[in-house]
């Protein structure tokens, strides 16, 4: 990927303002470039409520209410996200005041890549542990349950859906075009337990719904964990692919399935790394935009421009340890890390690369470089974040004023993810990028679950 100029010269030694120079050449994304992606992306969120089979999916969640505060109820949550599995007691205490109380599981490997009946057994053996550890014995009348499940689902009523494909490394046999609610209500009755599912819920929705509960000024609901998402409040006449009755409220909630956005290729800024890790993906050509944001894919990323640099000795001085030979040995929450590390001679990275990558011996050449490619990857990915949100907002016409709830670790953990978000707002929006309230929507994907819930009864 060296300039030609550069990779001419094979027998000096490549500086590191050189190789720096070059890494910012290829994952900067400047204010034009920003602006392109926004307006080709509204083009792909219109293509999407105007007909069936488009790449941005705009999938109708069949939630058409937002909640006022006042609901109130104790609801049953599962939260399928991906990398965590929780159970959850949502209590809407009325007063948009909400307790939780929740038990988070691991979910197998091997359940990721069996045969769907192993995964559903799983989630309702889960749910009867819970249920067992509070006490709670389901009585003659079913438990009714939210449950929370973010893969791409078509959805054809609030309780019913069809798994359209698996993403996030799942791939369970014989359930891809079957009704998710189906499975998991049949799970819990080979499991004995009096408990039914009464809503499906995106996890996007989930985040939206439980933050407009104490923030009626909340439109937009984002994900950034193991994949990204969002979902917005649409009017349901924006939605010509709609065929449904019109809802009293006059909108319906949007599932975008933005994580597939440009699997033509034709807009994001890819790389040879990126590109790489496509090609080892288990889902190859699709969620593009979702493999330059989310948790799962960012430090495979950068693994990708150390191996270069390492093949090329211009990093470890050509060292390349087992670990990083390994797919995903360099973790997303390392990027955290390593971006936290504000010592002189970047020590807690010396740890990092050392204790956890198995590279001893790094110069502090070395470490300014890692520590500077991880910027690089976690900017680009806030950046390409903030794209698809005022792509949003610019579609509901909300620049004067809305709450975004977002909820995932990535969002919660990577230091700086917020603000640079805002700053590419900024340069995206103008003085407009103020009205935008980016909120923490802490658990919102399993309370979410529960206000549906509740809406729903
Ligand atoms: P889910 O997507 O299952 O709901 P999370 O929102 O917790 O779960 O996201 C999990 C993803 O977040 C994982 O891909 C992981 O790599 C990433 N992650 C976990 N901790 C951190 C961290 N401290 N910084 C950045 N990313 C993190
Ligand atoms: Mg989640």
């Amino acid at each position: 990927m060296f300039k030609n100029t550069r990779q001419a010269k094979t027998n000096t030694i490549i500086s590191e303002d050189e190789i720096l120079a070059d890494m910012e050449d290829l994952f900067v994304v400047g204010p034009t470039k920003l602006k392109e992606i926004v307006k080709h992306f509204v083009g792909e969120l219109q293509k999407g409520l105007d007909h069936e089979g488009a790449t941005v999916a705009m999938l109708p969640s069949f939630v058409t209410n937002r909640p006022t505060g006042k609901e109130t109820g104790s609801y049953l949550a599962l939260d399928l996200g991906g990398t965590n599995f929780r159970v959850c007691e949502v209590y809407l205490e009325g007063q948009s005041s909400v307790r939780l109380r929740q038990k988070k599981f691991t979910i197998p490997e091997e359940c990721k890549n069996a045969d769907g009946v192993v995964l559903f057994d799983f989630l309702a053996s889960s749910v009867e542990s819970f249920l067992k550890d509070s006490g709670v014995v389901p009585s003659e009348k079913e438990l009714e349950l939210g449950f929370t499940f973010s893969f791409p689902v078509n959805q054809t009523a609030l309780n019913a859906g069809n798994l359209l494909v698996w993403t996030k490394g799942f791939n369970c046999g014989n359930t891809e075009g079957k009704d998710v609610v189906e499975m998991l209500n049949q799970a819990f009755v080979r499991k004995g337990l009096k408990v039914k599912v009464a809503a499906l819920v995106n996890d996007t929705v989930g985040t939206l719904m439980s933050h407009a509960y104490n923030d009626p000024q909340t439109l937009v609901g984002v994900i950034l964990g193991t994949g990204t998402n969002a979902a917005y409040v649409e009017k349901i006449e924006n939605i010509k692919k709609w065929k449904g009755a019109t809802p009293a409220s006059g909108e319906m909630i949007i599932n975008c399935e933005w994580g597939a956005y440009d699997e033509e290729k034709a807009m994001l800024p890819l790389t040879q790394y990126d590109n790489k890790l496509d090609a080892e993906s288990q889902n190859p050509g699709q969620h593009i935009y979702e493999k330059m944001i989310s948790g799962m894919y960012l430090g495979e990323i950068c693994r990708n421009v150390f191996l270069d640099l390492i093949e090329k000795k211009c990093l470890f001085n050509g060292y390349l340890s087992e670990e990083l030979k390994k797919q995903n040995s360099f973790e997303t929450a390392f990027m955290s890390r390593i971006e936290r590390d504000y010592s002189a001679d970047l020590s807690d990275t010396k740890i990092v690369l050392q204790d956890l990558l198995g590279v001893p011996n790094t110069t502090a050449r070395d470490r300014r470089i890692v520590r500077r490619i991880v910027e690089l990857v976690g900017i680009r990915a806030a950046r390409l974040s903030a794209c698809c949100i005022a792509g949003l907002v610019t579609q509901m016409k909300k620049l004067d004023g809305c709450t975004v709830a977002i909820d995932g670790s990535v969002f919660e953990h990577y230091p700086h993810f917020g603000n640079r978000i805002q700053d590419a707002l900024r340069e995206l929006l103008g003085i407009f990028a103020e009205n935008i309230t980016l909120a923490l929507g802490k658990d919102g994907s399993g309370i979410g679950a529960g206000v549906i819930a509740a809406l729903a009864n």
